[in-house]
């Protein structure tokens, strides 16, 4: 018997009799902070062609200037809530307001983008038979009842508060991912991502690291929500692409946690950022908003095993390489 295994078929619409054709990597919410960081990452790799998929809600193309009119890039102009027809192999589906004052601004929108969103490329993953991966979030634990949290909590989420159309529906986009799975057998990816920062963060966003770093920079007070012993685990965003990439790449469906297990209360962040970038600021205490997490440290032991990641990046070295970004931006080179 020649019992050769034939290669792996790719989608017929693709089909070459010559050339392996390159991987096709569908990109939704590229253009944000996250999204643009794996863009990146994925065009680095000469066989990956990616198209991007964003409505520009929060996202910009400025994030993605220098792929424009790449041969290997495409960007498309895209709400995930209306059907969305291309042909690719692979779908990390980001697209999402992410940041509490965007997902609080329009809050039936963001439930949309979850669950019509998420069924979107979810029928288009079944059509093109793509593996698609959905960027969760540690907020389907809510306001966590055990610590840390691993993936076998299921949370303790509030299905009536603000926050509840970002939580729930990413809880949602989760039961979703898995139901495809099981009933059409789309082959799947779930990270539960954790707090990241990085670069390209969107500065008015609102979001701790950001809020604190512009503050620095415009010489203005650290504003910390009361009472300031809430803690978050901050992940530098390198790590993160790297980490979404190799449960891409592997065989587990997830969901598995993707973060930085080191641990801060908010009053430690302001105090290490005043520290780091303004120690002239002074650090304010403020009202906080409804529902606040109390505590958020991931437990990784399954990203660790199943996919031999961990962050690479500390807290206190990935802060200054966000300072150069902000300033150019906010127009305050360094002074001294
Ligand atoms: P971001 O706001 O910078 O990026 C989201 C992108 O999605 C933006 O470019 C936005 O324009 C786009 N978008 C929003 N709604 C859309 C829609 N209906 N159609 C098409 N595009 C749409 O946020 P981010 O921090 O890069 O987050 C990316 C993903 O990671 C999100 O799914 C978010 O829930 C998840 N996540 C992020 C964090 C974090 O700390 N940054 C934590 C947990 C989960
Ligand atoms: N869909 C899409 N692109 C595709 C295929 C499907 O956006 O290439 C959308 C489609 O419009 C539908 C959703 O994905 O709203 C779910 O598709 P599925 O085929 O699973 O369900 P059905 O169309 O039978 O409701
Ligand atoms: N926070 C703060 N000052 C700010 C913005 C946020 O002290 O200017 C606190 C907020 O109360 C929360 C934590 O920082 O406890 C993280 O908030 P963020 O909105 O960044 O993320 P999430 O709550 O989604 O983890």
């Amino acid at each position: 018997h020649s019992a050769a295994k034939p290669p792996p078929t790719p989608s017929p619409l693709r089909f070459s009799k010559f050339f392996q054709p390159n991987m096709r990597i569908l990109v939704t919410g590229g253009a944000g902070f996250i999204g643009s960081h794996l863009v990146d990452k994925l065009m680095e790799n000469e066989k990956n062609e990616v198209i991007v998929a964003d409505n520009y809600f929060t996202g910009t193309k400025d994030n993605l200037k220098k792929w424009i009119g790449h041969p290997r890039f495409e960007l498309i102009r895209h709400d995930v809530t209306e059907p969305l027809l291309v042909e690719v192999d692979q779908i990390y589906h980001l697209a999402c307001p992410a940041s509490p004052i965007f997902y609080k601004y329009n809050p039936v929108k963001t439930i949309k983008t979850n669950v019509i969103g998420t069924l979107n490329m979810l029928g288009l993953a079944k059509r093109v038979g793509a593996r698609i991966l959905l960027t969760s979030t540690s907020e389907v634990y809510g306001d966590p009842l055990v610590h840390p949290q691993d993936e076998s909590y299921w949370g303790n989420v509030n299905p009536i508060g603000v926050r509840s159309c970002y939580d729930e529906g990413k809880r949602v986009a989760e039961t979703l991912m898995f139901d495809y799975h099981r009933q059409h057998g789309i082959e799947i990816r779930v990270a539960r991502i954790f707090n990241t920062y990085g670069p390209r963060m969107n500065i008015d966003d609102g979001r701790v690291v950001s809020n604190f770093i512009a503050q620095a920079v415009r010489g203005e007070p650290l504003t910390v929500q009361a009472p300031g012993t809430q803690t978050r685990s901050f992940c530098y965003v390198s790590d993160m692409v790297d980490g979404l990439i190799r449960l891409m790449e592997g065989v587990h469906t997830g969901p598995i946690n993707l973060g930085n297990p080191g641990e801060f209360t908010m009053m430690e962040l302001a105090e290490t950022i005043k520290e780091l970038i303004n120690p002239n600021v002074a650090i304010s205490s403020v009202e906080n908003t409804p529902d606040d997490p109390r505590q958020r440290k991931p437990d990784i032991t399954k990203a660790k095993e199943l996919l031999g990641w961990e962050p690479k990046i500390k807290l206190h070295d990935g802060l200054p390489l966000m300072e150069g970004d902000f300033r150019t931006r906010l127009g305050k080179p360094r002074t001294n």
